[in-house]
């Protein structure tokens, strides 16, 4: 049979066509950063269905992130060409087992118009469980108890099946109250983000025939970043596969950074185990990153025992070393990196000119973040965040949400309790205590209590007609939801003028208000990508990062476990700094198991750079709103000087890029940068030295340390200063031997000017 061409196949090396063409029986392929795990894995699905095994809809891949699923439909669609009759199942864990939850819902006790609640609701549910049962919620906070439930549901342990030697975690309360929080999810008719998946387990391990009915349907399962995979995860995949065992799963162990979620690097092991005869594949050659970030990135891995242990090796030219630089603050490193941001789309640096979409700033925690929005704001260079703060965040997205989750299931209790009174609606504490006593004696959700207390009266004042009118309005969308022509854009809109929601923020005279009318409507333009409200709801309860885009390049700020799986050609890694990246928690925790993961997680950040990666770190940092001085990060320490290059810190030869330190460079591999080879560099001592100049010896003491009396006139209006109590401030006006000052934390006040510094020269 002559073969049919196959231009997929032949952009593969032989390892990996090896992969690719294995199509029967268990493979497991486990290999390092950029060795083109992903691209085999979509190739695999071209592959089967080019050659007929599978039809699209028998094949289930699953991806990490909603963005991977997509990324991947697009290539494989590419692939296909012509051939594509259909599509297979490609998506993440959750989105997934909706799909199949809501097919099967009634099995474990919920209607197939369950509602998902996010974080928010989920701790509100539990605060309200938890004052019921007489706990104290400041000594037990309702998160702690979010996450023990969260973690039992990663490890597919529903409250029967958690050990008894774990129930002493809450008060001694805590199956208890995860019982409890299981079954008021029932009457809500609602799941959370666990239950999506340890459902599907619950259902697919007491009903064979429907288990049977999938594994039958899912002929070949494809998993990718399955080093991350949790234990319920790992269940609910080989339930589905250990019929015909036709699962393909790639990973990387030096790339499990969830254990902190409940992943188990364990799942690789197991593999071989559960799946006896696997064909495990390794792959060798990095496509993506040039020489030296490759190297940097083994010699951090290195430092970490216990790996499973590979080679990397890449033929792509040599290029830059990685790029490590100190700096004075949060602030100076944010425009810093602003600046070369800037450079290297002009195409400085060595490099050819590098658009903005293929740079990234990959931070450790979230809160890094705001440095570089507010510098990019200031300097007007496009941006995204990626799993930052989110649009469906916005109290009035959240409230929008809530009007057309009560359209789609009004037995929704969470989203009537969150707008029955939004806008007011003359109910006060009083009345809404009433609707929820009539509705649990009644043992109804809280639109029927209302209508019960409507009806018989029990309601009074200006509330009573207000709420019947709420009542009745969500009987009526909630017909038309159902109602097969009615349009849901048209409906959503309707919701949102006939609920007064609108109209609400029209005549709120607060500044946010416009932006928030704004938002509204960029909400009902979101829903035109749907078929119904019901699917839009969906989409939003499952997208965890921020997919909105607008057009146009853009820097994407992201965090590191954000960029999994992604690459850019100029990647910068900022707040290397102990405390930071390696994070407390880890540095404190006895063991060294935190603190390998987020080693693990200085191997992706690395590793996701094609030509050029940045790493900084700063003196000092504001976090959570404490100046703190910074030490850099342990991880420098491991960084192979013979690929690194010390920049100077600037601002100290006029904003000097170039002059690099002139320290000696050790051509060993094995040879680390230490804190002292930074420290040591001309641009740091200038740095030191300028510290000095001030009356202050080193950053850590800048904050301890009163300076000398210094005269209110070398201060002016506008002048940027630090106060060693107050932080960083404005010098708003000067008056005696005093300034006022607006600090950034501590608000306005009127300080002896002695006691500041000006934070700018
Ligand atoms: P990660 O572990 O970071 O997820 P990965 O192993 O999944 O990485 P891919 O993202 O699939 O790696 O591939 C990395 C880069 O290398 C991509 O740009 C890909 O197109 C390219 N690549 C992969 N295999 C080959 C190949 N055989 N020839 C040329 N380029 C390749
Ligand atoms: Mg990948």
């Amino acid at each position: 049979m002559a073969a049919r061409p196959a231009p997929y196949l032949d952009e593969l090396n032989p390892a990996q066509r090896e992969a690719v063409e294995a199509l029967d029986g268990p493979v497991l392929m486990l290999a390092g950063a950029g060795t083109g795990k992903t691209k085999a894995l979509t190739a695999r699905i071209v592959h089967l269905l080019r050659m007929g095994k599978a039809r699209p809809n028998e094949i289930l891949a699953v991806t990490f992130t909603n963005k991977a699923a997509r990324e991947m439909k697009l290539r494989v669609g590419r692939m296909l060409g012509e051939v594509a009759e259909g599509m297979p199942w490609m998506g993440t864990f959750h989105s997934l087992s909706v799909k199949i939850l809501r097919r099967h819902a009634e099995l474990v006790g919920l209607k197939s118009n369950f509602t998902i609640l996010d974080t928010d609701d989920q701790i509100r549910l539990l605060k309200q469980l938890i004052v019921a049962a007489n706990i104290d919620e400041k000594r037990w906070p309702a998160r702690m108890l979010a996450g023990m439930i969260d973690g039992w549901k990663n490890r597919a342990l529903t409250p029967e099946r958690v050990p008894s030697s774990e129930a002493s975690g809450y008060a001694n309360r805590g199956t208890e109250l995860y019982a409890q929080y299981q079954e008021r999810l029932r009457t809500l008719n609602a799941c959370d983000f666990g239950d999506l998946l340890l459902h599907c387990v619950v259902i697919f391990q007491g009903h064979p025939d429907v288990l049977a009915q999938y594994q039958r349907w899912f002929r070949y399962i494809l998993v990718d970043e399955y080093q991350d995979t949790n234990v319920c995860q790992y269940l609910w995949l080989r339930l589905l596969a250990q019929a015909h065992r036709n699962i393909c799963c790639v990973g990387d162990d030096d790339q499990s950074i969830y254990g902190w979620r409940g992943a188990e690097v364990g799942n690789i092991l197991r593999f071989e185990k559960d799946f006896p005869g696997a064909h495990v594949v390794r792959l060798e050659q990095n496509y993506r990153s040039t020489p030296h970030i490759l190297a940097a990135a083994s010699g951090v891995i290195a430092g970490n025992a216990g790996r499973l242990g590979k080679t990397l090796w890449t033929d792509v030219k040599e290029g830059e070393k990685v790029r490590l630089i100190g700096h004075w603050d949060g602030e100076e490193e944010a425009r810093w990196i602003g600046e070369e941001i800037e450079a290297l789309m002009r195409g400085g640096r060595g490099l050819d000119p590098v658009g903005l979409d293929g740079q990234a700033i990959l931070v450790r925690a979230s809160h890094q973040m705001r440095a570089f929005e507010d510098r990019f704001l200031t300097i007007g260079l496009p941006y995204r965040v990626i799993g930052g703060p989110r649009f469906y965040e916005r109290q009035e997205i959240r409230d929008a949400m809530a009007y057309f989750r009560l359209a789609v299931s009004p037995e929704d209790d969470l989203a009537f309790e969150r707008v029955v009174n939004v806008p007011k609606r003359g109910l006060g504490d009083k009345a809404q205590a009433d609707i929820q006593r009539t509705a649990r004696m009644a043992g109804v959700s809280l639109l029927e209590g209302a209508r019960e207390l409507v009806a018989t009266g029990g309601i009074g004042g200006k509330g009573a007609g207000q709420l019947r009118a709420f009542v009745e309005g969500i009987d009526r969308w909630h017909a038309l939801t159902r109602h097969e022509g009615a349009s849901h854009i048209e409906l959503a809109e309707m919701i949102l003028e006939e609920s007064g929601y609108t109209e609400m923020w029209q005549n709120d005279k607060t500044p946010e208000a416009p932006g928030r009318l704004e938002n509204l409507k960029e909400l009902v333009k979101a829903l035109e990508q749907f078929d119904n409200l019901q699917g839009f709801l969906e989409h939003v309860a499952l997208i965890m990062d921020n997919e909105t885009e607008e057009a146009g390049e853009k820097v994407s700020i992201m965090t590191l476990h954000a960029a999994k799986g992604l690459e850019f050609p100029v990647v910068f890694l900022p707040g290397w700094e102990d405390g930071l990246f390696p994070s407390q928690r880890s540095m404190d925790e006895s063991g060294l198991k935190g603190l390998e993961e987020e080693r693990r997680l200085a191997y992706v950040g690395i590793t996701r750079a094609e030509e050029l990666c940045t790493i900084s770190f700063a003196s000092n940092r504001r976090v959570y709103g404490q100046w703190q001085s910074q030490l850099p990060s342990r991880f420098i320490d491991e960084l192979p000087t013979a690929h690194v290059e010390v920049l100077t810190p600037p601002g100290l030869y006029g904003g000097g890029f170039g002059a690099a330190a002139p320290y000696a460079v050790s051509s060993s591999m094995d040879e680390r940068v230490s804190k002292a080879d930074v420290y040591n560099s001309p641009g740091w001592k200038r740095m030191q030295d300028r510290v000095q100049t001030r009356g202050v010896s080193t950053p850590r003491e800048a904050r301890g340390v009163v300076i000398d009396a210094t005269a209110v006139s070398a201060f002016s209006e506008g002048d940027r200063v630090f106060h060693r109590k107050f932080g960083y401030g404005i010098v708003i006006g000067l008056e005696g031997d005093k300034l006022e000052i607006d600090f950034s934390k501590a608000g306005i006040k009127k300080v002896v000017a002695g006691f500041v510094v000006d934070a700018d020269d």
